[in-house]
């Protein structure tokens, strides 16, 4: 377990890595699963703790369908000026919410929000969890309509890129809708789908 912040897929080549954000969110996190399941791709979910105490059902989900769990905090709140003890306090927080959902749930990976690691990554990795960045954003906080989205992932993935995506903190419609087009096509140019590299 290392402080460094990995950014990279497992594997080499034309392979990437999905990760979502900012959930769960009952109706966009399940039809997500559904879109993965179909694609047969594994993701990384960050859960905010807050959501996982109004959803725990949806986590459960994630966790039956085999994707593997990250730490998001419990309130998406920017940590860079914040001590060390306030964050470690904010994140076993936001895993023993998690436990509470999937009492034996593996918590591999923390994401700060925002990026805005500030003293996270040491704190994290203290904990046992990666912490994990991404190469590649498609905006889609902003909803900029499926076929943009789609355009940015096909267009924006580079070999070994994590893909930060969300199915929380809005409707998220459209990134679902998205990646159910976008994996088909980056197939076709011969991507594969892989879990982060640790
Ligand atoms: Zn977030």
């Amino acid at each position: 377990m290392s402080a460094d912040i990995v950014d990279t897929a497992r594997g080499g080549g034309r392979v990437v890595s999905f990760t979502f954000d900012d959930g769960p969110n009952p109706i966009d996190t399940l039809r997500l699963l559904t879109v993965l399941r179909r694609h047969r791709i594994a993701a990384v979910f960050f859960l905010c703790g807050e959501q996982v105490e109004a959803h725990p059902e949806v986590v459960r989900r994630i966790v039956a369908d085999g994707h593997r769990l990250g730490n998001h905090s419990m309130h998406h709140d920017d940590m860079t000026t914040w001590s060390p003890e306030r964050i470690e306090a904010d994140l076993r927080e936001t895993n023993e919410a998690i436990r509470r959902a999937v009492p034996q749930a593996r918590i591999r990976y923390f994401r700060a929000p925002y990026g805005a690691w500030g003293s996270s990554p040491e704190v994290a990795a203290a904990l046992g969890m990666q912490p994990l960045g991404w190469r590649l954003a498609v905006g889609d906080w902003e909803p900029p309509g499926t076929d943009e989205l789609v355009r940015r992932l096909r267009d924006g993935v580079t070999p070994g890129a994590v893909v930060l995506l969300h199915d929380g903190g809005g409707d998220r419609s459209q990134s679902v809708d998205a990646v159910d087009r976008a994996v088909p096509a980056l197939r076709a140019r011969r991507w594969r789908f892989a879990l982060p590299a640790c």
